[in-house]
C-alpha cells in the first residue's frame, strides 16, 4: 500500500476517548475522520469531521462507512466478526486485521496464543461447567480468579477465588465459558505498547508501570522499575504477536513482573492504551499518531521519551478537580466531553512532566 496522502479520510470504529485521541492525531497530520459508533452524541465524533450512528450490525450504515473512508481501524477490541466481515465485503481496508481481533476478544484464545508463542501466562484452564471448574481449581490451586472468556474489562467479569469453598458462588455468578487463571504474586504489572508499519518496521514506546485500582489502571509511571532485560523481553514478546498477525498499527502487551523478574503476559489490546497516554507529551511521536502512521503506510515516528512522566487517569467524580489541574503548570489536563461522570467512568487524565 503507497502512504496515503494527507486529506484522505480514516474510519475509526468506536466512540470512546481513544477514538477521540487518535482522531486528534489524525487530524493534526492533515486527514479528516469518519467515526462509526452506535453510542450517541460520543467522545469521538464530537471532535471528527464526519460521523455514522448506527448499529456494528447494520450492514448498510457499514457499506456507507466503508465508501467514505481510505482505511477503517478500531478503538475497542471487542468488534462483532460480522462487522469486520461486512466492511470487508464492502471493499474497506481494515487494521488491525479480523485475526488480531478475534484472538484480543477472547481470553482463553489469547492466552492459549501467547503459549504458542512461548510467551509465559499465568497457569489457566477452560471453565465449561462446575465440574471443569473443580477440576481446574485442582490443578491450578487456590487463590485464582474465574474470569468470563469474553467481554470483560476494567476487572469486570472477573472474581477472585480464594479456596476451593468460593468456587460454587464464583461459578453461579460468572456462569461459563470462563477461563481459571492461577493468581500471580506479581511486584508490580508493567505494559508494552509497540507498533508495527505497513513495511514490517517495528518501534517500542519505554516500558510502562501501571498501578490499577479496583481492577481499573489508575497511574502509570514512566520509565517502569524495570532493568533492560526485563524491558528486551518485553520487546521480544511484543515483536512475536506482532509479527504472528502481520499486524499493522499499535498494539499494547500488559504483564505481570513477578519477584525473580520473569515476565507473565496477562492480556493483550489490539490498539492505543491507556497505559500510554503520557506518549502525547513526553515522547516524540505519541501512541495516537503512531497508530494513525501505521495504518496510513506512513513511516513510524520516533518513540524516544523526552522526559520523565506520570499519568493518573480521572475516574468518575475525579475530573470535577479540572480547575486545580487547569491551574498547576505540570499538569496536561485533557478530559474527555464525557457527559455523565459515572463511578468507574474514565472522563480524563492528567499528564505530570517532571522536568
Ligand atoms: P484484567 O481485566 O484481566 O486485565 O485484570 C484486571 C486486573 O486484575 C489486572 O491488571 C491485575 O491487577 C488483576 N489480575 C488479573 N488477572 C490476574 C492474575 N492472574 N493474577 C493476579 N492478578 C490478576
Amino acid at each position: 500500500m503507497s502512504p496515503l496522502p494527507p486529506g484522505s479520510t480514516i474510519g475509526i470504529l468506536g466512540g470512546g476517548q481513544l477514538g477521540r485521541m487518535l482522531s486528534q492525531a489524525a487530524a493534526r497530520l492533515g486527514f479528516d475522520v469518519c467515526v462509526f459508533t452506535d453510542e450517541p452524541d460520543s467522545p469521538a465524533a464530537r471532535v471528527s469531521a464526519q460521523a455514522i450512528g448506527g448499529s456494528y450490525l447494520d450492514h448498510a450504515a457499514l457499506a456507507e462507512f466503508a465508501r467514505r473512508v481510505d482505511v477503517v481501524t478500531t478503538e475497542f477490541e471487542n468488534v462483532p466478526a460480522e462487522t469486520l466481515e461486512a466492511l470487508a465485503a464492502a471493499g474497506a481496508r481494515v487494521a488491525p486485521n479480523a485475526q488480531a481481533l478475534a484472538v484480543a476478544q477472547d481470553r482463553l484464545a489469547e492466552k492459549s496464543f501467547f503459549t504458542q508463542l512461548a510467551i509465559a501466562t499465568p497457569p489457566f484452564a477452560a471453565v465449561e461447567s462446575q465440574a471443569d471448574l473443580d477440576k481446574a481449581l485442582k490443578n491450578i490451586g487456590a487463590p485464582a480468579i474465574l474470569k468470563t472468556r469474553r467481554l470483560g474489562y476494567d476487572g469486570r467479569g472477573q472474581i477472585r477465588i480464594e479456596t476451593p469453598a468460593d468456587a460454587a458462588h464464583a461459578y453461579e455468578r460468572l456462569g461459563a465459558p470462563g477461563i481459571l487463571e492461577g493468581f500471580c504474586a506479581f511486584e508490580r504489572e508493567v505494559s508494552i505498547i509497540a507498533a508495527r508499519g505497513r513495511d514490517g518496521q517495528v518501534a517500542f514506546f519505554d516500558l510502562c508501570e501501571n498501578d490499577h485500582t479496583g481492577g481499573i489502571l489508575s497511574r502509570t509511571q514512566i520509565p517502569a522499575r524495570a532493568g533492560a532485560d526485563i524491558e528486551a523481553a518485553a520487546q521480544a514478546s511484543a515483536r512475536a504477536v506482532l509479527e504472528a498477525f502481520d499486524y499493522v498499527g499499535v498494539l499494547t502487551i500488559e504483564f505481570f513482573l513477578m519477584p525473580d523478574g520473569a515476565l507473565v503476559a496477562n492480556e493483550m489490546a489490539p490498539r492505543v492504551h491507556n497505559s500510554g497516554h503520557w506518549s502525547i507529551e513526553a515522547a516524540l511521536t505519541s501512541q495516537f499518531e503512531q497508530h494513525i502512521r501505521a495504518i496510513a503506510a506512513w513511516p513510524l515516528g520516533p518513540t524516544t521519551r523526552i522526559c520523565d512522566a506520570e499519568m493518573i487517569n480521572l475516574i468518575g467524580d475525579d475530573a470535577g478537580n479540572w480547575a486545580a489541574y487547569a491551574a498547576d503548570p505540570d499538569a496536561r489536563l485533557h478530559l474527555y466531553g464525557k457527559r455523565d461522570a459515572r463511578a468507574g467512568r474514565k472522563m480524563g487524565h492528567v499528564t505530570r512532566l517532571k522536568r
